[in-house]
């Protein structure tokens, strides 16, 4: 069983990705932003501990989140991490609360993409946020505008997702999460992915880095 992680700025493709991942290959997603939502929907201390740093695009801080990746380690499958870690500390002890549960390193792959792409894949971004799928008004459209294909109830804009926030977002990417790829790359377990094309271009290379099956077109 190995446990992988999906890194890449904000807009990359991460959540698009760990859908597919999850629906054919049995990971299961933890996803540290769609967890944080949740939080701040249901009023918890996390969630009103979170509310400020998320609005202004900056890191909640690392020990509340450590807590909280930690609080959804068990069972047997192996987990797809998806907007964590976004820190050189939350790598450290995500390495350490994997190897005191007796799994091995995870795999690192990152989504890389031109900047110039980024801003246009996030503002024309569509979630539905009872159960974090998202869409795209251009790139990924539901079958009708603003509802969801599952489950049929209204998708909504991020908040996070305005012109000025994402600019801080990705600010915040370059200064903070992006030296994890010399901390993966250095421990030899980095796999680099374009992810500026396609998305199931961006999908078949993220296969073929993990040596997953090809899905069975039956
Ligand atoms: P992340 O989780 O890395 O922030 P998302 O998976 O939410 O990114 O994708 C951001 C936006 O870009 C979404 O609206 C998604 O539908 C769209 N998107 C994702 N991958 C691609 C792709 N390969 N090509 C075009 N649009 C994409
Ligand atoms: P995301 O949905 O991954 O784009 O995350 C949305 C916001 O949640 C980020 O801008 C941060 O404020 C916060 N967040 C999500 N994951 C983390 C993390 N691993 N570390 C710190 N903050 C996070």
């Amino acid at each position: 069983m190995t446990d992988a992680i999906l890194l890449g700025p904000p807009g990359a493709g991460k959540g698009t990705q760990a859908r597919v991942l999850c629906n054919r290959y049995g990971y299961r997603q933890i996803a540290t932003g769609d967890l944080l939502r949740e939080h701040r929907a249901g009023g918890t201390d996390l969630g009103k501990s979170a509310d400020a740093y998320m609005q202004r695009g900056d890191l909640v801080p690392d020990e509340l989140i450590v807590r909280m990746v930690e609080r959804e380690l068990s069972g047997d499958r192996r987990v797809l991490f998806d907007g964590f870690p976004r820190t050189i500390a939350q790598a450290e002890a995500l390495d350490a609360l994997l190897s005191a549960r007796g799994r091995g390193d995870a795999a690192a792959l990152v989504l890389e993409i031109d900047r110039s792409l980024l801003e246009e894949r996030l503002i024309g971004r569509w979630t539905n946020p009872r159960t974090g799928r998202v869409y795209h008004e251009k790139f990924a459209p539901p079958r009708v505008a603003g509802i969801d294909d599952d489950d049929g109830g209204p998708l909504v804009q991020r908040e996070d997702d305005r012109p000025d926030t994402v600019r801080h977002r990705l600010a915040v990417y370059e200064a903070q999460t992006r030296p994890l790829v010399d901390y993966y790359a250095s421990s030899g377990r980095l796999a680099k992915i374009d992810a500026g094309r396609p998305i199931d271009s961006v999908s078949k290379e993220i296969r073929e880095a993990l040596h997953l099956a090809e899905p069975s077109t039956a």
